[in-house]
């Protein structure tokens, strides 16, 4: 694919940030890539531009009836300042099957990856070293930007990727983190949009995560909508528990996000040798585990926080502690080799790392 390079000029570069305070998506580097879709043209006039605002219809039905999707990966700098991106065309296929649910175009996964590069290479100063998630987080996005009202798929899109360094999305870091399991708001149902990486999945989550910041907690657990007994997923995470020898993990119902770390953990904890079971599992299933002294760990899975290791649930006014608030063995395994991978420390035998 031809693209442009339209590179900011030397006085429109922004300062970089301070190494250890990069929090998280606050700062954005000096450039984008860019391409538009109509239905004539399909994809074209893609480029690597200066990070600036767009102009949009306010018609623009993204605007209006929410079609609007996007993906979240990382570029890491490992030693000898090697870049390495962790499983990106996994990204780039999910947010195919994102596009795909929301009657939006799919992308060709080779261009844009070749459009992501380009980028990279441009912004590469921009790629913080090692540090406690220190990294380059990369936002693919599209939206309808047809200017038109009435509620239908439109004609007219724009897709982007923005870069933003960043440092541990917790504020916690990897200290395990506390969750709120909510019984009063459900998050997708079934033949719904629960997997797909849609920006109204997120507006829908708002309120529970307030009310549960409200009340003290760092992230909301949802339940599935029509029982509201089988555990889905947490705000930005797929969830995992180690009860007794067995780790498990909700099945993708479909109203749930088929995470790449899940996926990622699945196989390494599979590599272990431990039992991986992706089945159904109930609150009151992890809560009577925990009673019985079985529950030995619950983490989160989630390209943001790599592994969030959980030190408590709290359930209609319940708190069941887990491995008394400690990290655990498995999430510090993971954790560890999740990184050593991603950084190109350690050698992998699943084809995940490319080098840019
Ligand atoms: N569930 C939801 C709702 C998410 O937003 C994310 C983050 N993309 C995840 C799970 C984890 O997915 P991944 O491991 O691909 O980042």
């Amino acid at each position: 694919m031809d693209i442009l390079i339209e590179k900011a000029a030397a006085n429109e570069l922004k300062a970089k940030p301070n190494g250890n305070k990069l929090g998280f998506g606050a700062i954005f580097t000096d450039h984008m890539f860019v391409m538009e879709y109509d239905e004539t043209q399909g994809w074209h006039n893609a480029k690597v531009t200066k990070y600036q605002n767009f102009s949009l219809d306010p018609a623009a039905m993204t605007l209006h009836y929410g079609q609007a999707i996007f993906e979240g990966l990382k570029a890491y700098r490992g030693e000898n300042d090697d870049i390495f991106l962790f499983r990106p065309k996994d990204n780039l296929a999910r947010l195919n099957t994102s596009a795909t649910r929301m009657c939006m175009p799919n992308i060709n996964i080779e261009d844009v990856f070749q459009g992501l590069q380009e980028l990279l290479r441009i912004d590469q100063d921009w790629i913080p070293p090692r540090g406690e998630g220190a990294s380059l987080y990369i936002r693919p996005t599209m939206i309808a930007t047809e200017g038109a009202l009435g509620v239908r798929a439109a004609d007219k899109y724009l897709f982007f990727i923005i870069l933003s360094p960043v440092g541990a999305y917790y504020a916690e870091g990897f200290n395990p983190v506390n969750i709120f399991v909510t019984d009063k708001y459900v998050r997708a149902v079934p033949g719904g949009v629960g997997n797909a990486k849609t920006a109204g999945n997120y507006a829908a989550s708002i309120m529970a995560a307030v009310e549960a910041e409200e009340a003290g907690f760092t992230q909301v657990l949802w339940l599935d909508a029509v029982h509201r007994k089988y555990i889905e997923e947490v705000g930005t995470m797929n969830i995992f528990f180690v009860i007794g020898d067995e780790v498990v993990t909700p099945p993708l119902s479909g109203s749930i996000l088929p995470g790449i770390t899940r996926d990622s953990v699945l196989q390494i904890a599979r590599d272990l040798g431990y039992t991986v079971n992706e089945r159904l599992i109930t609150i009151d299933e992890v809560f009577k585990a925990s009673e019985e002294g079985l529950l030995k760990e619950v983490f989160g899975t989630g390209t943001a926080a790599i592994i969030s290791p959980v030190g408590s649930l709290n359930y209609k006014g319940d708190t069941c502690s887990v491995n008394n608030g400690q990290i655990g063995t498995l999430a510090q395994r993971l954790f560890d080799d999740l990184q050593d991978i991603q950084y190109g420390q350690k050698k992998e035998s699943y084809s995940w790392v490319t080098k840019l």
